[in-house]
This record gives C-alpha cells, structure tokens and sequence, in this order.
C-alpha cells in the first residue's frame, strides 16, 4: 500500500471508533441510536458492525482528524472529507448514520453514509481508491465466510440492512453487493467459497432485473443459483422484521427457485 493509503486506512480506524462510540454513548450520537434502534437493530448487532454516526457540527470530522495530524488531502481524495471552494476540507457524512465497510481483513476501507432526515442522496460513499475498490468488494464477506463454508450456501443481498437484518436473526452466511451490479470478480471470490448462491434481492422491477443479471455471470464462474422470490415490494430487511428469521428460511431461502424455473418465470414475465 502507499503511504497515502496507509494514512487513509489509519483515519478510518479512528473514525469508525468514534462515529461507533458517538452513536452507543454519547448525546451528539443519540439521532443515530434512535434511528438504529425504530428499525429494531439491537445494541450488540451495532457493537459488531460498528455502526456510527456522524455528527452533523459542522468540520466536526475536518477537526478531528486535523487534531490527530492528519493531511487533508489524501482524506478528501478518498472522499472522507470533501474539499470547499475555498480548498479547506468539509466533512462528508456529517448528520448520517454510518457503516463501516471492511475488508476481507476485517479493516474499515470505506463508509456508507444513511441521511435520516431525507436531504440529499439516500446513500453517501466513500470514493474508489486503491484501498476501496466497490467491484471487488462484498459487504460483510468477512464475516460471513466461516458459515458460507461450511454451509455451502450464501445468500446475496443488494443493502447493508438487509444484511445485518439477516445476521441479527441469526442467518449468518449473508453478504451484499452494495447497490451495484455483481461483478465477475465477486462472483469467482463467492464461487471459492460456496456451492450455491442464493440471490435474493428486492422484490421490485429493478431488483428482479439485476437478479437475472447476477444469476448469468455466477452461472459463468461455475455457481449453482437460485433466486429468491420477495413479492409485495418487500426487501429481505423488511420482510425479516415483519415475519422474523425463521419465516424467512422457510418461505424465501428454502423455497427460492432453482435458477431454470426463475428463467422459465423471467421470459414468460411472471415475476
Ligand atoms: P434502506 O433499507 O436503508 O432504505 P436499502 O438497502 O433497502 O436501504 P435500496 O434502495 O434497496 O436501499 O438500495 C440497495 C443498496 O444500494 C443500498 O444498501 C446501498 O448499498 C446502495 N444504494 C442505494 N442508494 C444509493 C445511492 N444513492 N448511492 C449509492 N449507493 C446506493
Ligand atoms: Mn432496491
Ligand atoms: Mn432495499
Ligand atoms: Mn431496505
């Protein structure tokens, strides 16, 4: 790694400590608490994925990170900070709650940002980067590959909540890829691990759409898919606090299709 990257690494260590310790136990965190909390995530499943929050104190992380000696420059180049008119540094996820995204090391190399006040884009990330290379990536396969494993499954999810949802309720061999479409390159990284992949993405035109996509190229690395089947414009995170873990091993995961029967549905526009 570059030095710079080094250094980048390093700021998010620290901001992943201190948006997590803000949000568990501090009154600047209590919005993102009280957010995580209305969508029923437990303190321990915070404590594991370190969610955080991002004060919205204007410089708030700017400062910190100046405080603790860090140039600004790379930080912004990996769009931990963004850069005013006036070439001073802003912070970047200030008023969002915060997912660190980890490596396959376990190491925070990126963060989504959620707004919970609606202003601006749903999701904030941080910039690609040699560190943080989105195609590459799967949310969580860190974690999840102990289970991935030994069950020979995995479940792919398009979000982070439905993800952690999923792990909460005890489903464990679950990762996502983050909104975009799955690359090649996760696909061989999943057909490493596991026999069989269990696409289940949102119930809605989009979602269906890229589970097509992502059902041919796993298809193309060797992967046995089935295709999951979320109606009433549920995603596995709602569908998991509505109906809990157990009813989403029975009715979604168990009863997914194989991936002939999802196609034979696909063309003919059943889904
Ligand atoms: P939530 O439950 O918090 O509303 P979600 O995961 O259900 O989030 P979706 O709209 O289904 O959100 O999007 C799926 C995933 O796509 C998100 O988890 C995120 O990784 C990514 N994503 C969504 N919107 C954006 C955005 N505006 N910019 C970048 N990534 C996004
Ligand atoms: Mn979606
Ligand atoms: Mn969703
Ligand atoms: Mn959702």
């Amino acid at each position: 790694l570059s030095d710079e990257a080094q250094q980048v690494l390093q700021a998010y260590d620290w901001l992943t400590k201190l948006y997590h310790h803000l949000l568990r136990y501090a009154k600047d965190g209590k919005e993102g608490y009280q957010y995580f909390k209305d969508r029923g995530i437990s303190d321990d499943t915070a404590d594991l994925f370190k969610l955080g929050y991002a004060p919205a104190t204007a410089n708030f992380t700017a400062s910190f990170l100046e405080k603790k000696g860090f140039p600004p420059q790379p930080l912004a180049k990996a769009g931990l900070l963004s850069v005013r008119d006036d070439g001073s540094a802003a912070d970047r996820f200030g008023g969002r709650i915060v997912f660190p995204i980890r490596n396959h090391l376990g190491k925070t190399v990126g963060f989504a940002g959620r707004t919970i006040t609606g202003d601006g884009p749903k999701y904030l990330n941080s910039s690609e980067s040699e560190l943080f290379r989105k195609n590459k990536i799967l949310y969580n396969f860190d974690l999840a590959k102990k289970q991935i494993r030994s069950t020979g499954e995995v479940v792919l999810f398009e979000g982070y909540m439905d993800v952690i949802s999923a792990y909460q309720a005890g489903i464990k061999n679950v990762v996502a890829t983050m909104g975009t479409s799955l690359t090649e390159s996760q696909a061989r990284l999943l057909n490493r691990y596991a026999d069989t992949v269990i696409i289940c993405y949102d119930g809605d035109d989009a979602g269906i759409e890229a589970s097509y996509k992502a059902a041919n190229i796993l298809r193309g690395t060797g992967c046995q898919v089935r295709v999951a089947n979320l109606t009433g414009g549920l995603d596995p995170d709602n569908f998991i606090r509505e109906y809990g873990g157990e009813t989403f091993i029975e009715k979604i995961i168990k009863a997914s299709d194989t991936y002939i029967s999802f196609y034979m549905r696909f063309l003919k526009k059943e889904l």
